[in-house]
């Protein structure tokens, strides 16, 4: 760090790094460091001195050694979806992009696992291996553009966490850069590893701890058989008792997600999926997976338990078509709340399941209370505020 006061002089720094990565992945210029001043975090905005944007481990290694050696503070940055600002730059530092390290090194089928750099997004992984009847489980709603390594350090998830687990459950192996440059393996290419679990605690570490340059990720097999429910209800709270007693039951489903009447017609008015019912006061999503006999049961017993807790209505989808129709909307919410106002604010909660019809009460209420629109979408309790 420099004394208070005194100014850096960037310009042989600069050199450096165009030495390393190359005089084009070098951003300095004012008004384009402007698109790397916030993540999705946008209250908070801060513009880096420069940003980086390395290709290898190699480069990556190079720019954290500049950076140590001259005690210039860093930042990792992947697609910049965070919501949590983890990718907000500090005064006078340097961001390093990972976009460009965007190479999927590796497939290895048999052993079920893929070696990715940090910039693949998301969804590549599964597009990739999705027809040799393969899938990459963690799936963030922002699954089209997030990166893998921004996944990584958020420990990020989506609606298959609830029956497959979160981002640490398929990550077995890392290729990190410390902060000073060294270039180091924690984990390995298979599961559970002896000695002290690295992997798992620099998954969701926040960019705090090195950048990931390499990351080796576990596949799953594609269920043989997948049928998703959509079920509509004329209460909240039915809903909510509806998602206790398919778990109470004993049954985890692949995913299972809810929308509220002020999400359902907010995502029908951008993405018209034509299937989500506009009086409904909420709708359910279940995902069921597994063998066809497994399917085909448990597919009758949420039915039951959904008819059961009053649901109006329940539509099965066994083919893909209409199962991407299912949740187009769902995966759509967020940016569907941007046509109903300028900006919301996410609310991130965790609330255990007894408590679910109790909880959306007192949102409802306090909703009303305070004058928020308040649009409750779930996986794992997640609630969207919108003034
Ligand atoms: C519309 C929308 C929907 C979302 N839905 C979900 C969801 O369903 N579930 C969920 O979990 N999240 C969700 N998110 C949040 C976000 O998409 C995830 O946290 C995602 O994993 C961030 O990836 P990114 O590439 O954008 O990372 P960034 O925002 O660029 O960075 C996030 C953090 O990772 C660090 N980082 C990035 N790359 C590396 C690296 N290679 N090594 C070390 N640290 C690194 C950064 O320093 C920062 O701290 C959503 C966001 C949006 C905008």
């Amino acid at each position: 760090m420099l004394a208070e006061g005194t100014k850096r002089d960037w310009q042989p720094i600069i050199r450096r790094f165009e030495a390393i990565a190359g005089k084009n992945n070098v951003v300095r210029r004012k008004e384009e460091l402007l698109v790397y001043e916030c993540d999705g975090l946008t209250s908070y905005r801060n513009r880096p001195a420069v940003v980086v944007l390395p290709r290898t481990k190699e480069e990556v290694a190079g720019i954290v050694n500049v950076c140590a050696q001259e005690q210039i503070p860093f930042v990792a940055r992947g697609s910049g979806t965070g919501l949590s600002g983890g990718a907000l730059p500090i005064d006078d530092s340097v961001l390093i992009v990972t976009a460009l390290m965007k190479q999927i090194l590796e497939i290895d089928l048999e052993n079920q696992r893929v070696v990715v750099q940090p910039g693949v997004i998301n969804s590549w992984v599964t597009q990739a291996v999705s027809g040799a009847g393969f899938f990459f489980a963690p799936d963030p709603s922002s699954q089209i553009i997030c990166s893998i390594g921004g996944n990584v350090a958020e420990n990020s998830g989506g609606v298959h966490c609830l029956k497959y687990g979160v981002t640490t459950n398929h990550v077995l192996g890392l290729k990190l850069v410390l902060p000073d440059g060294e270039i180091v393996d924690v984990g390995g290419i298979v599961p559970e590893m002896p000695g002290y679990d690295l992997t798992g605690l620099f998954v969701g570490s926040e960019g705090t701890l090195g950048i990931a340059t390499e990351i080796t990720l576990r596949l799953v097999k594609t269920p043989e058989s997948i049928r998703v429910l959509l079920a509509d209800f004329m209460s909240v709270e039915a809903a909510g008792a509806t998602v206790s007693d398919i778990i109470g039951a004993g049954m985890i489903p692949g995913g299972m997600e809810m929308m509220d009447n002020f999400s359902i017609n907010a995502v029908e008015n951008v993405v018209a999926t034509n299937c989500y019912p506009r009086d409904a006061q909420a709708i359910l999503l279940v995902e069921v997976d597994g063998l066809e006999v497994e399917v085909e049961e448990n597919t009758k017993r949420v039915e039951a338990i959904c008819y059961r807790n009053g649901a109006r209505n329940v539509r099965v989808a066994t083919d893909s078509e209409e199962r991407l129709t299912l949740w187009k909307g769902r995966k759509a919410a967020f940016a569907a709340m941007g046509k109903i106002a300028p900006a919301y604010y996410v609310q991130d909660g965790v609330i255990p399941r007894t408590r679910l019809e109790f909880v959306l009460r007192e949102i409802a209420t306090l909703g009303e209370q305070y004058g928020y629109r308040v649009a409750n979408v779930f996986h794992a309790g997640m609630v969207i505020c919108i003034r």
